[in-house]
């Protein structure tokens, strides 16, 4: 019986997949699944998305672990493909590609296929990361749609660099760079990771590319899930190991960091950075015990943590679950007292920690 888990709600990620759907009614929903479907397990979670229209992963091998999974809904390469030998894999697979770069437009020029990939041309309106050149799109568009080896419908993309604050006016120039630099282009339009599909339902076109908000995760600046209609789909929990007492001015943990300002109780629970719990969880950080929240006091260590469960020992038990995130405890605060994001939380689980999922009703 492993100590640290993280259960996945079914339920939870199924009705969060609604909750896209009735936010961005008239689109088309690209599932987002990079990065072990955000520490959530790839396959487990695809399995669970029938409703989505397509997948969406930042590598092949992801697309690859979809295949060998069972899963056959078209998968979408959001960073496209790096290598030439990348494409006869991408047409054998039924994997559709991101074009940012020349070298990807060359590499389609010059392939000898048997078929035609299907291509999302994203083109940077601002974020100044991946996308072509706003004044190169009519050269790209072009040539892509002389490209024997591109389908004929050239899907148009771009990505937000701000769409977790709604009082950014970075968001409306992005949109309205993107809005003038298709005009001329009967095409489909992607637009909207998760903050985006919340906070700018102009911007929904005819695919949106939800990735936090289905694993019931706010995207969205000081906003919990909850407000936002999202439930958490996973929890993060483990066992208290040991209850004992520490003298006021004793000082816990490595580098004596934390010191007991008062007589008090500690618990002692099996999970550390080693389970992807963050080691810069600071003093106070919420854990979860018997519905109870109590403060983390001292260093997170590889394999434990240290609770200050206060004057009454008879309050936690060994072998009582404690939660670090969850339903009852929004990760959106954890993240804020280990000065992170909730994505990166997600994807820090170890392969320490044993999944268990489950349909809650
Ligand atoms: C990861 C990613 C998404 C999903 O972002 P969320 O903020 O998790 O919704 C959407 N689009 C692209 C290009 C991405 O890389």
């Amino acid at each position: 019986m492993a100590l640290a888990t993280a259960t996945i709600d079914f339920c939870a990620l199924r009705a969060n997949l609604a909750r896209v759907k009735s936010l961005a009614p008239d689109s088309q929903v690209m599932a987002v699944l990079k990065a072990n479907a955000y520490g959530h397990g790839l396959v487990p979670i695809a399995q669970q998305l029938a409703d989505a229209d397509a997948f969406a992963v930042a590598r092949i091998e992801e697309a690859l672990a979809l295949r060998t999974g069972g899963i056959t809904k078209p998968i979408v390469l959001l960073e496209g493909f790096f290598k030439a030998s990348d494409i006869e894999i991408m047409l054998a697979n039924n994997f559709q590609t991101v074009v940012h770069d020349e070298y990807q437009l060359e590499a389609l020029e010059q392939a000898q296929l048997a078929g035609a990939i299907k291509v999302w041309l994203k083109v940077d309106t601002g974020m100044h990361r991946l996308g072509i050149n706003p004044e190169s799109i009519n050269t790209f568009y072009r040539r892509l749609k002389d490209c024997p080896y591109v389908q004929d419908e050239v899907n148009l993309m771009t990505h937000f660099a701000c769409a977790d604050d709604n009082q950014d006016a970075y968001n409306e120039a992005q949109l309205q760079l993107f809005q003038t630099l298709v005009a001329d282009k009967p095409e489909p339009l992607c637009l909207a990771n998760s903050a985006a599909i919340i906070n700018y339902p102009q911007s929904h076109g005819d695919w949106v590319r939800p990735g936090l908000m289905m694993y019931g995760v706010s995207p969205v600046k000081n906003t919990f899930s909850a407000q936002l209609q999202l439930t958490p789909v996973m929890t993060l929990s483990s066992e208290v190991i040991a209850v004992r007492p520490v003298r006021q001015g004793e000082p816990v943990g490595y580098g004596g960091h934390w010191r007991a300002d008062k007589d008090t109780y500690l618990a002692v629970v099996a999970i550390g950075y080693g389970d992807g719990y963050p080691r810069h969880a600071q003093n106070g950080t919420p854990v979860l015990i018997n519905a109870q929240r109590y403060p983390l006091v001292g260093r997170v260590s590889m394999d434990m943590i240290t609770v200050d469960i206060g004057p009454d020992p008879s309050a936690v038990a060994v072998g009582d679950e404690a939660i670090m995130w969850g339903r009852e405890l929004a990760i959106e605060e954890i993240a804020a007292c280990a000065d992170t994001i909730a994505y990166e939380l997600l994807c820090n689980i170890t392969p320490r920690v044993s999944y268990q999922y489950i349909a809650s009703s």
